[in-house]
């Protein structure tokens, strides 16, 4: 899930201003049986994107792993795509690094696994590009102290696995989100299912231009990262 913000208009809800003990916890409100958890899959998807990012830099030449991923989550290789992964891959890495990325449980939330807030990169009903990942972080950077890097978690989250290739777990659930807020990617309903892997193998038939700012193909791509974890 995701809640879009238009170009340069951040929604105005993410404005509450963090403070005392809040400010200083990366992980906030969790009920005592699920911070483990959450704090578990957050090591994961770190590690797992500072290990994609390592495998970046050794290059995405035909038949390294980026590039053999690379088809199996988006379709043929297009250059314009595969330089809009790499960029958001290495976007996530930093944002899930930095002190400013927290991580909110909210018992009431209903929407979904979660939710962060997207400068989305595509306009999903014209399907058509609106923005860079360099775009994308000029205008996150305003938002770094007002609230704006908060990713929101509720109870259906943890009815997932943890760890699970090519399905959803609460592992990749950090990662889609993510992707929403380090690189402006959407839920791309337009035409069908989004979600899962029905929408990754829906999105990728799409072409890898689409499918690349799809959360959830971003997010499943990044999890070949991840170590397994039982
Ligand atoms: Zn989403």
């Amino acid at each position: 899930m995701t809640r879009t913000s238009k170009l340069g208009a951040p929604l105005a809800t993410v404005k509450t201003p963090l403070s005392g003990n809040e400010a200083m916890s990366k992980f906030n409100n969790f009920p005592t049986t699920e911070l483990g958890k959450i704090s578990t899959a957050y090591a994961a998807a770190r590690k797992g994107l500072e290990a994609l990012v390592t495998d970046i830099g050794k290059g995405t030449q035909k038949g390294s792993k980026v590039d053999t991923t690379f088809i199996k989550y988006f379709g043929a290789v297009e250059k314009e795509s595969l330089k809009y992964l790499v960029d958001a891959c290495k976007a996530m890495s930093a944002k899930i690094a930095s002190l400013t990325f927290k991580v909110y449980y909210d018992a009431n939330y209903a929407h979904g696994n979660a939710e962060m807030l997207s400068y989305t990169s595509r306009d999903v009903l014209r399907g058509l590009n609106t923005a860079t990942v360099s775009d994308i972080q000029s205008w996150e950077t305003a938002q770094i102290n007002t609230g704006g890097s908060r990713m929101t978690i509720g109870p259906s989250c943890f009815t997932n696995p943890m760890w699970a290739q090519d399905a959803q777990c609460i592992i990749e659930t950090l990662l889609h989100e993510l992707s929403h807020h380090a690189a402006g990617t959407v839920d791309d309903t337009n035409g069908g299912a989004c979600y899962g892997i029905e929408g990754v193998n829906r999105l990728k038939a799409q072409g890898s231009d689409r499918a690349v700012r799809n959360a959830e193909n971003v997010g499943f791509f990044c999890m070949a990262w991840v170590g397994r974890i039982n």
